[in-house]
């Protein structure tokens, strides 16, 4: 049985309570046992990153980029097995599982390169024979509080940050992992601790410690609205990123390829359980398709396989717990009340072992007021609502209090144009899946989805560091 322990300034600590990591797809199957972290070691854990930090942020970018590459050389190498523990203890399939941990070991080495990218501004003065220099440096001890669905990407060190992560106490497997191979690529003790634990202890401690200058939170819109609060009543204030729910549209015109569309709908509305912040739970469909999508898309949700996440050939693994699923089949409850059509899906399904298979459910005669197409559901659960036009199409889509991504499938160039210049939305796609996004360029939202500087690409030095200005008279 693996034993994830937290690490503060370069030790494992196995001590204090425990709790069992439980596989989604097979409850019979502990992975391993977690501890669960205390405030006082998030308060020692600062302590360690606050020490940590002069010599780091000063290191150079030869130093920081040997430490990321080989982070990242081993994370690839290791993908498979690393891709497998996400899997058993999340849920997602096997091959999306191991995309993620590719993707992950991708995101370091990019961040390796930026240490060596990260570059300043000179400039001339305004008054006669002053120098002005614009540089970027690290804030200090970043806290990040990530969710259990994605839990493995840090850029935070590439910028000389030193970094205290908490991960979900759900899943905290694959977090661990990280750590221990950034550990042993050679960061300095204290640069990057691990505090596994709850967030109203642990994930409290960091957001009320005064040395924590920033806070980098993924998870839901309740728990970002705290962070933010806590953020700004701490003195000094600390400066915040939130990334966090989504009710993303999807948009099918009648000019569509069929084929195209029902992969898009079925890739970004039910793969990775629809557990994904970027899942399109809102499929906008304009009524010459409508009838002929809803029995494509129908036909393509009943040849899918819901099984074990390890299992080959599962198209659909488990939701991650007993109370997501609660909360999935409350929704199904609710579509039904207000007056939707469970069109498809939505059974329990019992498999060889036992785990929380729910069947993707599809509803339609939805409309955009009910809350099944208003509130994050997290879950395989997607509703159609069909409009006359396109122009009713974009004024649904971005009826919605979030904006993380948004898709049309469309076959033209107007529309599509359009759309990418209207949608209200930090990403958007055309004719591709909105749940796929590369890991090179700037990830985030607007809205209710999101606050502050995106994450990843250059765009994460925003967060990541702080400008300073500096004026010579040489
Ligand atoms: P969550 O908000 O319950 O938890 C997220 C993290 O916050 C966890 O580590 C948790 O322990 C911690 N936390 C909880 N209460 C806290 C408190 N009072 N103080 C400090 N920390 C606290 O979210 P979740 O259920 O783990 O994840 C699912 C949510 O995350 C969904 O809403 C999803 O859309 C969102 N999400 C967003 C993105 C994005 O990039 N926009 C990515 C992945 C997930």
């Amino acid at each position: 049985m693996l034993m994830f322990n937290n690490l503060i300034d370069g030790e494992w600590m196995s001590d204090g309570a425990r709790s069992p990591n439980v596989n989604p797809s097979d409850t019979n199957d502990v992975i391993g046992e977690a501890v669960r972290g205390t405030r006082a070691q998030a308060d020692g854990a600062v302590a360690a990153a606050k020490a940590a930090f002069p010599a780091w942020s000063r290191a150079t970018p030869q130093i920081r980029y040997d430490i990321l590459k080989k982070a990242s050389d081993e994370i690839l190498t290791r993908k498979d097995e690393l891709g497998r523990l996400l899997s058993r203890e999340e849920g997602k399939t096997l091959p999306e599982g191991v995309g993620e941990a590719a993707r992950a070991g991708q995101i370091f080495a990019f961040f390796a390169g930026e240490c060596l990218r990260m570059a300043g501004e000179k400039l001339a003065s305004v008054r006669p024979g002053i120098d002005v220099e614009i540089t970027r440096e690290g804030l200090g001890v970043v806290g990040l509080i990530t969710p259990w669905n994605f839990p493995i990407a840090i850029p935070a060190l590439a910028y000389g940050n030193t970094v205290v992560v908490k991960p979900a106490d759900l899943v905290p497997g694959s977090t661990w992992a990280l750590v221990d191979i950034l550990h042993r690529a050679g960061l300095p003790n204290g640069v990057l601790n691990l505090v596994i634990g709850r967030g109203s202890e642990v994930g409290a401690a960091l957001l009320e410690h005064p040395d924590v200058a920033a806070i980098s939170f993924t998870g839901s819109v309740a728990t970002g609205h705290k962070v933010a609060a806590a953020c700004v009543a701490s003195r000094p204030m600390k400066k915040f990123q939130l990334e966090m729910g989504g009710k993303n549209p999807l948009v099918i015109l009648d000019d569509a390829d069929l084929k195209v569309a029902v992969e898009c709908a079925a890739n970004s509305a039910f793969f990775s359980t629809g557990q994904r912040c970027t899942a399109a739970s809102r499929l906008i469909v304009t009524k010459g398709i409508h009838d002929k999508f809803v029995a494509a898309l129908t036909e393509r949700l009943s040849g899918l396989k819901i099984d074990d996440a390890l299992k080959a050939g599962t198209d659909i693994g488990p939701v991650v717990d007993q109370s997501q699923l609660d909360q999935d089949l409350k929704y199904l409850a609710i579509g039904k009340e207000e007056g939707a059509k469970l069109a498809f899906g939505g059974e329990r399904l019992k498999r060889e072992a036992p785990g929380f298979y729910l069947q993707p459910a599809l509803f339609t005669d939805v409309t955009n007021k009910m809350r099944i197409a208003r509130e994050e559901i997290f879950g395989p659960v997607a509703a159609v609502i069909r409009v006359n036009d396109y122009a009713e199409a974009l004024v649904t889509a971005n009826d919605t209090e979030f904006g993380l991504s948004a898709g049309i499938c469309t076959t033209s160039l107007k529309y599509a144009s359009d759309f990418k210049r209207n949608a209200e939305a930090g990403m958007v796609m055309v004719n591709l899946p909105i749940a796929g996004v590369d890991y090179h360029v700037p990830f985030g939202g607007r809205k209710g989805s999101s606050f502050g500087p995106r994450e990843q690409g250059k765009y994460a030095a925003e967060f990541y560091t702080t400008v300073k200005t500096a004026y010579t008279m040489p």
